[in-house]
């Protein structure tokens, strides 16, 4: 609260500190707010100081966050504190730098995904399987992302003789692309980086059993991960794009062959 006095720059004298409960439409959601800030009893002219201003801005980050089901920032830092944490503790258990943690407990709004793990980290589960994207593999659901693929492109992707492995480079994109969003993978797969690039893990042993698998047997995909499986075949159109793609993706290229890509590196993908 500030004590500080403003006149109306139009002239009408001092201007009164008022609280006001703004209500906007941000990020395409009806918010309501609370907002300090200095009003002209004449004109009505509305002015926010400087502090006002940043305190306006970290309330609407968290009432939009609130609203959307994301932790707002007091409520981070009171997880944290609870569990005793310190700031870096909890970066370091999310494997994300210390300046993100920071960032979410002053007002930046973090992604679904990472809401995720936050929420994992502070309920003291174990925090976010980086290999497997928070979830148990399931060969039948590997079979039915790809069956859904095949559908939205109209052509066959998942073949018993596929040497450069282009159902497994799609099916990376996927999960990618599902961890990223929802935080959560569609297959529970593991990835590595193999010399033919980034691959479904033990693909080729794999993929006999996929192509036998169920897929009624696996959980129906959600309307979210059918929106993933559709963004990724826009991507990349044909074999050839999903496989230069790949490709050119730092975090295959940087590590070694055979090395795992945690799923925390879908954030640095550069080509969907
Ligand atoms: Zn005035």
């Amino acid at each position: 609260m500030e004590k500080k006095k403003l006149s109306c720059p139009a002239g009408h004298g001092e201007m009164k500190l008022t609280h006001k409960k703004k209500h906007m439409n941000f990020k395409g959601v009806d918010i309501d707010c609370p907002a300090d800030c200095f009003v002209c009893p004449t004109c009505g002219l509305e002015v926010a100081t400087v502090s006002q201003g940043t305190d306006i801005q970290k309330s609407i980050a968290d009432a939009y966050r609130k609203k959307i089901g994301l932790l707002t920032g007091a409520e981070i830092i009171e997880g944290r504190k609870k569990r005793g944490l310190s700031q870096e503790k909890l970066a370091h258990m999310m494997k994300v730098g210390i300046a993100s943690i920071k960032r979410w407990e002053t007002g930046i709004i973090q992604s679904k995904s990472m809401n995720k793990i936050l929420q994992q980290a502070l309920s003291g589960e174990s925090c976010g399987d980086f290999l497997t994207g928070n979830r148990a593999l399931s060969i039948p659901r590997i079979k039915l992302a790809l069956r859904y693929l095949e559908k939205v492109m109209a052509m066959k992707i998942l073949k018993e003789n596929d040497r450069l492995l282009y159902a497994a480079k799609y099916m990376w994109y996927i999960d990618m692309q599902a961890y990223k969003e929802t935080g959560q993978s569609i297959t529970g797969a593991t990835y590595a980086a193999l010399p033919m690039g980034p691959q479904l893990n033990n693909y080729k042993d794999l993929v006999a059993e996929i192509i036998k698998a169920q897929e009624k047997q696996a959980a129906p995909l959600t309307e979210e991960e059918k929106l993933v499986i559709e963004k990724v075949a826009c991507a990349f159109p044909s074999t050839k794009r999903v496989y230069d793609a790949a490709h050119r993706e730092v975090v295959w290229k940087e590590k070694s062959a055979g090395q795992f890509i945690p799923y925390s590196d879908c954030f640095r993908l550069t080509e969907l």
